[in-house]
């Protein structure tokens, strides 16, 4: 393990229902918290459609005294409504977020312009000034619509050009995926920090329809072994913490600065695996 702790961070999306709501940051939040992580990130829905409900759990969470996240995009939101709302986060005393171009939701194709996240990180910065942390995507795999390895890379350098300040990556499970893209960041010139953004595997089924879309590769050993188990969802659970924790592991012994947990809203598996790295 390296000698400084490494960064570790969780995601959230914001809850549908008041219930869930209670029940993320009252149940999972303190569990979650004591495992103490430098801040909880909360997810932004396609073209804005969870804006209220984002902002919402951001600032529970906040006033809780938590560092808290939020992502965010355009969306159909024209600059005064984004300008607002960081007017609104930094009065809250949030000093970071996730900018993002996201993606448009189904249903709304065509009835807005998606803009880049390089773009919303200039914007953020015109702005705010220093006042945000900017954390921006990244994609050891290579984003699905991008034009060529190099040119995701290229947009890459562009948001840091822009002015974030570190990225998080898409989940993989190809270790080889993010060091090898680390690489390729370093050589063209790439010096922040980017951080690996890992999936637990809680649903399987789900998790396989979604990293179709996503672009995120999950090798034949992986899916080979799981499909195995039938419905035997217990050895499927310890599999999969066994597989993550192992990927988690191999990262920070080879230097990856700090893990960013796609929690799911759960506490488990996500403490189960941070435990096992002995952290
Ligand atoms: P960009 O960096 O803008 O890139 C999008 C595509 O355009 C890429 O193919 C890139 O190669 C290309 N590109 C980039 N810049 C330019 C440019 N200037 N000109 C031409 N082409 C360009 N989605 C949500 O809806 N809500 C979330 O909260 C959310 N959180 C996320 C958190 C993380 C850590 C990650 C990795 C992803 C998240 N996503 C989220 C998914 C993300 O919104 C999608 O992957 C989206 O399709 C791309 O967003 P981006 O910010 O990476 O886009």
């Amino acid at each position: 393990m390296p000698a400084t702790k490494p960064r570790i961070s969780f995601e959230y999306f914001p809850p549908k229902t008041e219930a869930g709501k209670e029940k993320l940051l009252n149940v999972t939040t303190p569990a979650l918290n004591a495992l103490g992580p430098e801040f909880f990130s909360v997810t932004y829905g396609a073209g804005g459609s969870t804006r209220d409900s984002t902002a919402g759990v951001v600032s529970s969470l906040q006033s809780s005294g938590i560092e808290a996240a939020p992502h965010l995009s355009f969306g159909g939101d024209d600059e005064a409504a984004i300008g607002q709302l960081l007017e609104d986060y930094k009065a809250q005393g949030i000093s970071r977020l996730v900018a993002l171009r996201g993606d448009m939701p189904s249903g709304m194709g065509g009835m807005a312009q998606l803009v880049y996240a390089n773009e919303l990180v200039e914007f953020v910065r015109e702005r705010t000034g220093d006042h945000f942390q900017i954390e921006v995507a990244a994609y050891p795999e290579i984003h699905p619509q991008a034009e060529s390895y190099q040119k995701d890379i290229e947009f890459l350098k562009g948001k840091f050009a822009a002015g974030a300040d570190s990225a998080i990556t898409q989940y993989f499970f190809n270790v080889d995926s993010y060091f090898y893209f680390l690489d390729q960041c370093i050589s063209m010139g790439i010096t922040q920090p980017i951080y690996a953004g890992i999936m637990p595997i809680i649903n399987f089924a789900n998790l396989a329809r979604f990293s179709r879309n996503c672009g995120a590769d999950i090798p034949r050993w992986i899916s080979q072994r799981i499909e195995g188990y039938g419905d035997d969802q217990e050895s499927i659970r310890k599999f999969g913490v066994e597989v993550v924790s192992q990927l988690c592991q191999t990262l920070l012994e080879n230097g990856a600065p700090g893990i960013h947990f796609y929690t799911m809203n759960q506490v488990e598996p996500t403490r189960e695996i941070y435990n096992n790295l002995g952290l």
